[in-house]
């Protein structure tokens, strides 16, 4: 595994906890405990489920010196910060909130020489990392993890589930007597993740080594870069059987619309997709929703303008029949 993301990121070794939350819970408490950690006022994230990344930092016995202002940091209010007490600088990546209009953050590049010419750490957590730039499918340019170790971050901690597309799993890549370093630390026993999900992790970073397999046989990658033509495509494919099955069950229409990421990555950036749009005869679509809910496998769609709606960019086109027997079961069970 070691090797594979030294190949895949750059970095001289990696290793793999249970989640991006308990990799920065290990690299703070080897590396920063009893001691301040500096972090930008604009990078205090809230990931989901009411945790908060502070917390989470300060649950290892780590003071965070807060710099700088909601909106912007400068080198000056790193560097003021900086004193014998400090353990690390610590960048957390925004992904799943966007500050826009007046705004600025210092560059990785500068943060790590800022640490370096103090003889510490630059500590890099970026939550959703990507070894893909994602931006050819009109997403925004965010740093990939080969970026974020090429900028000079010393460890760099990024989820294996989100937009990497694996399973469940911390990443931490870096220098090798750093991630030497976390080997030894006790806590790593109680952070290890589960063989399966080993294996898992490894299948999906194999994909990696040819970009062409990685888009294809990742589904979060597949479905993030599918292109609006083939999506138009498909919508008219799936249309065109929920027709003929369903005739005189549901009026059926298409409708150029959008797609979210999810995940926590690129807020506010929607991919324009189309979608197909189902009114049904006899219930509303907020029924025919609750009712594919409870079916075997469940069919999960969205409520827009009063009608129901399918994405084809989550459906495998190999599921339409099945997708089309769920619709038509439902509406003539009512
Ligand atoms: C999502 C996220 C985490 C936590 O990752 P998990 O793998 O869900 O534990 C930590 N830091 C940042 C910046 C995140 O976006």
């Amino acid at each position: 595994m070691s090797r594979l993301l030294q190949i895949l990121t750059g970095a001289e070794d990696g290793l793999v906890v249970n989640n991006n939350a308990a990799a920065v819970l290990l690299v703070l408490d080897t590396f920063c405990k009893n001691r301040e950690a500096i972090i930008s006022r604009g990078e205090l994230v809230e990931i989901g489920g009411s945790f908060r990344i502070p917390d989470v930092m300060e649950a290892t016995g780590v003071h965070l010196r807060e710099v700088g202002a909601t909106n912007r940091t400068h080198a000056e209010d790193y560097e003021r910060a900086i004193c014998e007490k400090t353990g690390a600088i610590v960048r957390v990546h925004t992904s799943n909130f966007r500050i826009i209009g007046f705004h600025k953050a210092v560059p990785t590049r500068d943060l790590a020489k800022i640490a370096h010419d103090h003889t510490l750490l630059l500590i890099n957590d970026l939550g959703s990392g990507s070894l893909v730039d994602l931006e050819r499918s009109g997403l925004p340019h965010e740093p990939t993890v080969q970026q974020s170790v090429a900028d000079g971050s010393d460890l760099v901690l990024f989820s294996g589930d989100k937009l990497l597309g694996g399973p469940q799993a911390g990443i931490i890549v870096g220098k090798r007597e750093l991630v030497a370093r976390l080997r030894t630390n006790p806590l790593l026993r109680a952070l290890r993740c589960d063989k399966l999900v080993y294996a898992a992790l490894e299948a999906t970073l194999r994909l990696y080594l040819d970009p062409q397999k990685a888009e294809q046989g990742i589904p979060t990658l597949r479905q993030i870069l599918m292109p609006a033509e083939e999506l138009a495509g498909r919508a008219q494919r799936l249309a065109d059987k929920l027709a003929s099955a369903c005739q005189g069950l549901c009026d059926l229409s298409l409708r150029a619309d959008s797609s979210r990421t999810g995940g926590g990555a690129f807020p506010e950036y929607p991919l324009p997709t189309t979608l197909v749009v189902l009114r049904p005869v006899s219930c509303s679509a907020e029924e025919l929703r609750q009712r594919l809910l409870a079916t075997s496998p469940i069919l999960l769609g969205r409520i827009e303008q009063d009608a129901f709606c399918l994405d084809p960019r989550t459906l495998n086109e190999e599921d339409f029949e099945l997708v089309v027997r769920l619709v038509r079961t439902v509406l003539q069970a009512q």
